[in-house]
Parts: structure tokens; sequence; C-alpha cells
């Protein structure tokens, strides 16, 4: 899950990091209050899960309270990178002498969290690494032990040359390795991470990521879910207890089981389809979970088929029959369906199936490619 960059500040600074101070807004009244109290000049930033605000546009300097008002009017209602902007934050505008890069993120080739600075902040860091990956320090914390004191220092004395800044920095890296572990993160970062004229550190743009399948141990972090910046259809599936993933092909697949989906996924691109969605079902068989899951298939415009692939293990395919009949009851498709199911009660759920005129297939191969053929088939009017 995203947070918005006033969040992870909040967040950060409670873990004890330097944190450029600010407030949120949701109007240009309010954005205006803000710079009022401040007392100098601030900082008016848009608040979506995006990148680059910067370049957008989403980022204004204001010296006045009336400037801030400006800005935040300006920015308030700006579309970055496809989504519209609700709120801004009203920071204290930093004066900058330098800007580095510090996160951390979950590497799943190093099966560790990756520790990554470089004295060349405020910029892209995929673009500071590919052109000039002199400059990216990177290194694999063993997780069995943190982030050790003399390998924050290293990072440090590799982004600062100075005893000041250098200390300031492992106090920094170590404290953001803390909070990373602590919120579950799976990225973290401060960029830029600023040097002021005076030479003390601050963090003027903060981003994280938490994990999803954490959230349930950090209820006050699941708190700060933005919906209006999700996928429509993914909230719906989080809220039925869905695994869920939105892809942008034709065939939506509806199948139990992370690993059959998987597999189901790769068979459909083999026979040349592309997947509309990651879609397990679970274990367990309760038809309303089938009932909600072609709600939310079918609500995409480019589903052009709907396989089921259904493997009857602890998941009873009657159940699963039952859920497809309620289903259609309540929404008659506009699709054509595939349903292949083999397994526990199959007989009972092609019964029920055929009752209602539906059929099913009991080979995975052979309905994969019907599926796919279907969705290429040209739609009848
Ligand atoms: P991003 O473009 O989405 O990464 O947004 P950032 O918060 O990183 O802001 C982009 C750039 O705007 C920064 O790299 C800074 O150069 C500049 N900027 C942001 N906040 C301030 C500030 O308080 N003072 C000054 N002088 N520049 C700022
Ligand atoms: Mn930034």
């Amino acid at each position: 899950m995203n947070l918005h960059e006033y969040q992870a500040k909040d967040l950060l600074r409670a873990a004890g990091l330097p944190m450029q101070p600010g407030e949120v807004a949701r109007s240009a009244d309010e954005a205006e209050a803000i710079a009022q109290r401040a007392g100098g000049p601030v900082v008016v930033k848009a608040q979506v899960h995006a990148g680059g605000r910067g370049k957008a546009g989403g980022v204004k300097l204001a010296a006045t309270p009336a400037d801030a008002r400006v800005a935040a009017a300006t920015i308030l209602g700006m579309v970055i990178k496809g989504l519209t902007v609700d709120r801004v934050l009203v920071a204290d505008a930093t004066e900058i002498a330098e800007e580095a890069y510090v996160g951390i993120i979950m590497d799943r080739a190093a099966k560790s969290a990756v520790v990554m600075v470089s004295a060349a902040g405020g910029m892209d860091i995929e673009t500071v690494a590919a052109t000039t990956p002199e400059r990216v320090r990177r290194l694999a914390v063993d997780p069995r032990y943190g982030l050790l004191p003399y390998e924050a220092a290293d990072l440090a004395w590799f982004l600062y040359p100075d005893a000041p800044r250098a200390r300031a920095a492992t106090t920094i890296l170590r404290r953001l390795y803390d909070a990373f572990v602590a919120c579950d993160a799976s990225l973290v970062e401060l960029n830029p991470l600023v040097t002021r004229p005076d030479r003390s550190l601050v963090a003027v743009d903060a981003k994280m990521v938490i994990d999803e399948n954490a959230l349930e141990r950090h209820p006050e972090i699941a708190a700060l879910r933005d919906e209006r910046a999700e996928d429509p259809s993914e909230t719906a599936a989080r809220r039925a207890n869905l695994t869920f993933v939105k892809l942008d092909g034709t065939v939506g697949c509806v199948v139990n089981g992370a690993g059959l989906a998987m597999a189901t996924m790769d068979l459909v691109k083999f026979y040349g389809g592309e997947p509309a969605n990651f879609l397990d079902i679970g274990g367990s068989s309760n038809p309303e979970k089938v009932v909600q899951a072609l709600r939310i298939i079918t609500s995409d415009p480019r589903v052009r088929v709907i396989l089921f692939n259904i493997f009857g293990g602890i998941t009873r395919t009657d159940d699963v029959a039952t859920g497809i009949v309620q289903a259609l009851r309540a929404h008659p498709l506009t699709v054509p369906l595939v349903i292949r199911l083999t397994g526990t009660n199959d007989v009972a759920a092609v019964a029920i199936l055929a009752a209602h005129g539906l059929s099913a297939m009991t080979e995975m191969d052979a309905a994969v490619r019907q599926a796919v053929a279907l969705a290429a088939a040209p739609v009848v009017a």
C-alpha cells in the first residue's frame, strides 16, 4: 500500500528522523491558514501516489500566505500521471545547499532489505544508477543483525566527506532502517535528503510503500489508505477478501489457489491470450465469493471471456457451481463463460451447471484454448 508524502513524513518524524515540518490541506483556504501559522515561505505540494511531481508542476514555492493560496488553488484538481490532486502538503520551505538520495527497498534477488545512497539526490535514482553507477552505493542488510553501526557509517561517509554530516547521516540511516522494519515497509525513500546552508540535514520528500500482507498488524497505518488512489476493482476485491490484481488483458480469470492462478495466466499467455486479472478465490468455497468475483471482473469493459479454473481439493466444486449459478441469476453475463472444474464433488457440480444450461470441461489445456479463442473472436452485435 502506498502512503502519501505527508503520511510518510509523519511516520518517519515519529521515528526520530529529521523531516521538513508541514500540514496537509484540502482547500486553498486551509493552505493559506497553514502558511499563515508557519510564518515564513512555504512549499505547496500535490499529494498523489506518483513521483516526479516537481516536473509535473505539482510542487510550488510560496513566499506569502496569499501566494500559498494561489499555489494550492492551482495544484488542487490538477491531474498528475492520471491521478487527481485532492489535497496538498503545505511545508515550511527549506533552503537547499545540496540534495542526496537515501532509500531502502525489499530486494527479492538479495532476499533482504537493500539500502541505497547517492549524493546525486533530487533526481530519479534509476537514472542516476543507469548513467553514473559509481555515484550509487548499495548494501544488502543481513536481517539477523539489522543495519550495523559500521555499515551505516560507511554508507554515510560515502554520501558526505565531512564528519558532522557523516555522523548525522549514520543516525538517519539506522533510524530509517528501524522504521522500515517496524512498519513492514517494502520501500522507503528520502529524496531529496537536503543539506541546508548551515550544513544540517532534513528530508524534504518521503515515499513509503507498506507490505499489504502486514497491514493486519498495523491498524494505524492501514487507516491511512487512500482508496481514491487505487483501482476501484482492487478495492472491491480487498473488501470481499479476494486476492486480486488488475491486469490489462481480455481473459477474465477466476481460479482457486495462487499457484493454479499463476499457471492459468501462463497458459493463457502461452496460447496467445492476455489475462485481464489475477484472481485467487481461495481454498474455501463460498458461493458468495464467486458472486463477488464475477461482479468485479465483469465491471472491466475490456473483458471478452471469463474462464473458471477450479481444482477441487478443499474447495468443493459444487459450491463453486452454485456460486456461478447465483451470480448469473443476479447479473446475466454479456460475455461467454468457459468453466473447467475437476475434483471434489465434480459430478454434483456438473449436474448443477447442466440444470442451468451450462457445461464444464475437465481439461485445463482445452479450457484455456477455448477461452483464448473466444476472446479473440469478433464481437457479434
Ligand atoms: P517529487 O518531484 O515528486 O520527487 O517531489 P519533491 O518533494 O522531491 O520535490 C521536487 C524538487 O522540488 C526537489 O528536488 C527540490 O529541488 C524542490 N523542492 C521541494 N521542496 C522544496 C523546498 O522546501 N525548498 C526548495 N528550495 N526546493 C524544494
Ligand atoms: Mn522527490
